[in-house]
């Protein structure tokens, strides 16, 4: 690439493929068809499970998984600190809140983000801003008060309003890299519905922005030096019902620990929900100090579970059988998913609970991706296998069906959209690119990171999860 060349990267949070393509349909989205599509491709990409906003950034920015850089949610719980200290900052987490910051200092220093590989990049809303200072990081003064507001008010078409304005100021500084979020799409559909006018709102606002950016680059003479990609962190489904999870075990007579209330003495269970169709069940009973593995799970928690997962609103449970083994339970039955080396297996035992069949081979990490990118799991064997990698994954694992969430109290106000799982409708994304030359092939969010790199000559790091389609 010529030392002009520019990437930019719009991410939608929360915005769904289906709904991107009717609005290019019905002419909602012109520029978004005309400047992007036309030259590009409109295709979709598999996110991360979690599938929830903070998390599901780390394969954009870092090329890797939540569990590959131990962030395996929004929320949770490390059990030897947990069980070490009584105070300490490492004990447990919520990003979504006064411990959101910590974000940046949780990454591993071992991994670069994409801010540190360019050499003037700048950051729009996302939390991921390691090594950026507010020159660099153009919300890092306003973010808080900001998101606050449009929060207290249910105004988040301005939020959005400003994060393009600072973007277009930012052109002239003719940035090599610019990662710059979009929130809107995302809150209105918690607050409201995926489907509802002001989401739907957001996502026309964000194509005139993206219109108004590709005018300018134009008039830069940048434009055909200019990568531009736009993509999501999750898709999002209308919640009709919430489930507490952390009510469910506390009604049972279990000392359990969650957000807010964090201060509990010897809690029996944790809870530490992302999305909110997602949930990390901590056992602090029988082991206290490491993750449980197989009938360590059943032991201390078998008739719950059992009873877990026959209600309507779950729809699978998951944990270790060992570091390389895990079980995956619905209401039909039990499944292991398998990793030997860099491959994966799928062996239904008493039941099919991912609905994939057996695989009769083992898949390397790429053909598992093939197997699954159809199915209602999108790559299901390496997304369990990844977010058990990190021993902050709950002991167990719990996910709910769409329609369904996971936190009723303590959420306010009252969601009425939901991602997080590893449903289909949370996990593929759209991925859409103003050039049609790279590889088309199954796509994982993790993928783009060393596209990116590729495509602006830079040098790949080679400790990330992503596979180029340069
Ligand atoms: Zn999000």
């Amino acid at each position: 690439m010529n030392n002009d060349s520019l990437v930019l990267f719009y991410l939608i949070d929360g915005a769904r493929p289906d709904v991107m393509k009717r609005l290019m349909d019905e002419g909602r989205l012109p520029n978004i068809s005309r400047e992007v599509v036309e030259p590009g491709v409109f295709r979709t990409a598999s996110s991360c499970f979690t599938s929830t906003t903070g998390p599901a950034y780390l394969p954009f920015l870092l090329g890797c998984f939540p569990g590959t850089v131990g962030i395996p949610g929004i929320r949770w719980l490390d059990k030897k600190e947990f069980a070490g200290k009584r105070f300490g900052k490492n004990r447990l987490r919520s990003y979504n809140g006064i411990e959101g910051p910590w974000f940046n200092s949780d990454l591993p220093t071992d991994r670069s983000t994409l801010h540190e590989l360019f050499d003037n990049s700048r950051n729009i809303y996302s939390m991921i801003t390691r090594s950026l200072g507010a020159d660099r990081n153009l919300t890092k003064n306003t973010k808080l008060f900001s998101y606050l507001t449009a929060h207290l008010n249910d105004e988040w078409h301005e939020v959005d309003a400003a994060g393009h304005e600072k973007l277009m100021m930012s052109l002239d500084d003719r940035p090599d890299f610019i990662f710059a979020v979009f929130p809107a799409v995302d809150s209105f559909s918690h607050i409201h519905d995926p489907f509802d006018d002001d989401t739907i709102q957001a996502y026309i606002n964000a194509d005139g922005y993206i219109g108004e950016a590709v005018a300018k680059l134009k008039r830069q003479d940048r434009w055909q030096n200019t990568l531009l990609i736009i993509s999501s962190d999750h898709g999002l489904t209308s919640t009709h019902t919430h489930l507490d999870l952390a009510g469910f075990f506390s009604q049972r007579g279990l000392s359990t620990l969650r957000y807010p209330l964090i201060f509990k003495n010897k809690p029996n269970v944790s809870v530490m929900i992302s999305g909110n169709a997602m949930g990390h069940v901590y056992l602090h009973d029988i082991i206290p100090d490491r993750p449980l593995y197989g009938s360590e799970v059943y032991d201390s928690m078998g008739s719950l579970l059992r009873e877990l997962v026959e209600m309507p609103e779950i729809d699978f449970l998951a944990w270790r059988e060992s570091d390389r083994i895990f079980s995956v339970e619905g209401s039909c039955g039990r499944a292991l998913v398998i990793r030997t080396a860099n491959d994966f297996t799928y062996l239904p035992e008493t039941g099919d609970p991912l609905g994939l069949g057996e695989t009769s081979q083992s898949l390397s990490q790429m053909e598992s991706l093939e197997a699954t990118i159809d199915s209602e799991y999108p790559d299901a064997l390496v997304q369990i296998a990844q977010i058990f990698l990190s021993s902050r994954t709950g002991d167990i694992l719990v996910t709910s069906k769409n329609g369904y969430d996971l936190r009723d109290s303590w959420e306010w106000p009252e969601h009425h959209g939901t991602h997080g799982s590893l449903s289909r409708e949370h996990m593929i994304v759209p991925f859409i690119m103003n050039r049609n030359d790279w590889m088309n092939r199954a796509t994982r969010t993790a993928d783009f990171f060393p596209s990116i790199l590729k495509w602006a000559g830079r040098k790949v790091p080679n400790n990330i999860d992503g596979v180029s389609l340069v």
